[in-house]
Order: C-alpha cells, then structure tokens, then sequence
C-alpha cells in the first residue's frame, strides 16, 4: 500500500505535433521603438517578390524555398500587435 502512495504520477506524455510551429520571440516595447532592426523577408536578400506562386494570398517562397508568409513585414507586425511576439527567420540576410 505505501508503494502506490510513494509512487509519483507523471502527466502522460504530450503527443507529437504533426507538423511544426513557427517560435515566436518576445520583443520588448522600449528595443521596438528604440531600434530600427531588420526583421522582415522584404528587407532579406533572398526575397524573391517575383517566385511567388501564391501571390494573391500574400505567401510565396524565397529563394531559398521557405514560406515568406510568417515573416512578412505586415504579418509580424501584426503579430506583435496581438502578441508583443515576432517571427525572426533565422536565415534573414541583408546584403
Ligand atoms: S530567408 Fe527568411 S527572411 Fe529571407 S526571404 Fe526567406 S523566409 Fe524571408
């Protein structure tokens, strides 16, 4: 009897996403205002305004092939309205 009082309940392991989700990272309202930093696929070299097969959506791929839709300038800035939270591509290269 002792051993199922001792026996510590773990939650049972949280399921696999099926697919992954973009991190978001906190900016802080002072560093937003403060600094006029680069975060958008408009200001990477890799964008690509013309390979945008889905242009009338607002997505498309870059030339490296990634979504530019969670990066873009109007969509992060959307983001950190609602959130204080922006998508940063880790890949953003300014030339
Ligand atoms: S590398 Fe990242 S920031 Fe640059 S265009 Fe592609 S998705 Fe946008």
């Amino acid at each position: 009897m002792t051993s199922s009082i001792n026996r510590k309940r773990t939650p049972p392991p949280t399921p696999k996403r099926l697919r992954p989700s973009i991190r978001l990272d906190a900016v802080h309202p002072i560093d937003f205002l403060k600094y006029d930093f680069t975060f958008a696929c408009e200001q990477c070299s890799h964008f690509a305004p013309n390979n945008d097969p889905q242009k009338e959506s607002g997505g498309g791929l870059c030339t490296i092939g990634y979504s530019t839709e969670p990066h873009r300038r109007e969509a992060n800035l959307k983001s950190y309205e609602l959130s204080g939270r922006m998508a940063f591509c880790r890949f953003l290269e300014v030339d």
